[in-house]
């Protein structure tokens, strides 16, 4: 078993007389350690997906296993202990608070966890060990983004669930927001999920899963990740 199992999934949403499957029979597995990329237009069902995998939303059918947890069976009250403990997030927009300085976006996230790293620790990570005491408004786009992987760090997480996290950004700072991702899968053991419309994005996986209507079209393993430095 891999640590993410998606078993026969569909997520179905009604609207009016007609059934619209966000997700239609969904089978897949990530591995920890991976770099996962999920890549798909507009409607495909990344996001449906995305919230499946993060514990925001139900399926209508199927199961999703991630390690111990079998998420498709979990309540309310567990489902809010799976957010808060195995994940962590990763925004478009970074979400950060704009009153608190880096550190203390950051280390905000270490109250949630059980197993914390040290906020300082998770700047350094990201390479903004110089930038703690930065408000928001003083930092780049890319140095947010990085503040907000730390964050992520910080919690200690198994998962971490990306979405779109470098559309935000010029090609530059989006290239090493990416190889901060893979570091974060190589050397902290997270298994990392980014989901995306841009394919630009696909070679950096260490699995490409392409998704179309709601189906897996094709799943790509061991793309050259290196190839894009
Ligand atoms: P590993 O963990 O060693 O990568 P997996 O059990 O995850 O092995 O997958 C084994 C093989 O099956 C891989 O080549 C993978 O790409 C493929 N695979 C996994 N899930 C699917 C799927 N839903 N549809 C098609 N192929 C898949
Ligand atoms: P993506 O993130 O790839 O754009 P989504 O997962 O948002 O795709 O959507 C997949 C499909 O499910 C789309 O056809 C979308 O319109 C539909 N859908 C998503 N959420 C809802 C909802 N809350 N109610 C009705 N239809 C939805």
């Amino acid at each position: 078993m891999s640590f993410i199992n998606f078993s026969h999934v569909t997520r179905e949403y009604k609207s009016g007389v007609n059934v619209i499957k966000a997700l239609d029979n969904v089978s897949l597995s990530i591995d920890s350690g991976h770099f996962t990329v999920i890549l798909g237009p507009s409607g495909s069902g990344k996001s449906t997906l995305l919230n499946l995998l993060g514990g925001m939303d139900y399926v209508s059918s199927g199961e999703i296993q991630v390690g111990k947890r079998q998420v498709s069976s979990l309540n309310e009250k567990e489902m809010t202990i799976y957010r808060r403990e195995d994940i962590g997030f990763v925004f478009q927009f970074y979400n950060l608070i704009p009153n608190l300085t880096a550190f203390e976006n950051v280390d905000i996230s270490s109250k949630l966890s059980k197993s914390p790293i040290q906020a300082n620790d998770a700047l350094q990570a990201v390479g903004l060990s110089s930038r703690a005491n930065n408000l928001p408004a003083q930092m780049s786009g890319g140095e947010l983004q990085r503040v907000s992987i730390a964050r992520a760090l910080c919690k200690n997480p198994k998962l971490l669930l990306c979405d779109e996290p470098t559309a935000a950004l010029d090609s530059q700072n989006g290239k090493m927001i990416l190889i901060i991702l893979q570091s974060m899968a190589k050397k902290y053991g997270k298994s990392v999920v980014l989901v995306t419309h841009n394919a630009a994005i696909a070679p950096t996986a260490d699995r490409l899963i392409r998704l179309k209507d709601g189906k897996v079209q094709e799943i790509v393993d061991n793309t050259n990740p290196l190839s894009m430095e």
